[in-house]
């Protein structure tokens, strides 16, 4: 049963782990196509959200970068039940993050939630599970439930994107605006292209609660989105 749930392979490459190799081998955690981003003052995605919603800092841990393993990693805890992945992700994530110093003083980490019938439908939110890993490195607590996904709309990728915008707009609500206001909060996606989900977010936090600093962590940044082609 543990086996099953935690197997003993890499997951990007897999190959056997070793002792004391955790959820990702060695060799591929060297290779990961890392962004850097969280030690930066400024980078694209803080540039991207900034001039849409007032935020402290932003950053993704690694590239998504089409046809490698590293988005296969993705899929598998999205959608083929491997959310342990996304809680070691996360968890290695924390410790990039707690190093850099650009988020010593978060609050509450906040998970951009699923719409509940997708939530359902799979049976978890992987954002629950890398907000669960990086909080566990920084020491603070995880508001599950603080926000509200009202509209189902994931498939945003058929869209134009000034459809994709309009899209996402007023999706969601704040549900315990109390324990939210006069905090530093850190919201946690995913995958981040467009940014247009967690400007979204980030509308409805600043609307409803009083005195919120916003900053924003993804596993993953698209790519192709920023231009970057290098990896
Ligand atoms: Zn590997």
């Amino acid at each position: 049963m543990v086996a099953l749930l935690f197997p003993r392979e890499c997951a990007i490459c897999g190959e056997a782990l070793a002792d004391g190799e955790e959820g990702i081998c060695s060799k591929c955690r060297f290779r990961i196509p890392m962004t850097g981003f969280a030690e930066m003052e400024c980078n694209p995605m803080i540039e991207r959200l900034s001039a849409q919603v007032p935020i402290e800092h932003a950053s993704a841990l690694f590239f998504f970068v089409a046809e490698s393993n590293w988005r296969k990693v993705i899929h598998d805890f999205k959608y083929h039940g491997r959310w342990a992945y996304a809680r070691k992700l996360g968890r290695w994530f924390g410790h990039i993050l707690k190093r850099s110093g650009n988020y010593e003083n978060i609050d509450l980490v906040v998970p951009v939630p699923l719409h509940l019938r997708k939530r359902i439908h799979r049976g978890y939110n992987q954002s629950d599970y890398i907000a669960d890993g990086i909080a566990s490195v920084l020491g603070t607590k995880v508001a599950h439930h603080a926000l509200a996904r009202l509209v189902n709309n994931e498939s945003q990728t058929h869209h134009q994107r000034n459809e994709r915008w309009k899209n996402v707009d007023g999706i969601f609500r704040v549900r315990g605006a109390e324990q939210l206001a006069g905090r530093h909060i850190l919201l946690v996606d995913d995958v981040f292209t467009t940014g247009a989900t967690i400007i979204s977010c980030c509308d409805a936090i600043l609307a409803e609660c009083k005195d919120v600093k916003i900053s924003v962590v993804t596993l993953a940044v698209s790519q192709k989105e920023f231009g970057f082609d290098r990896f």
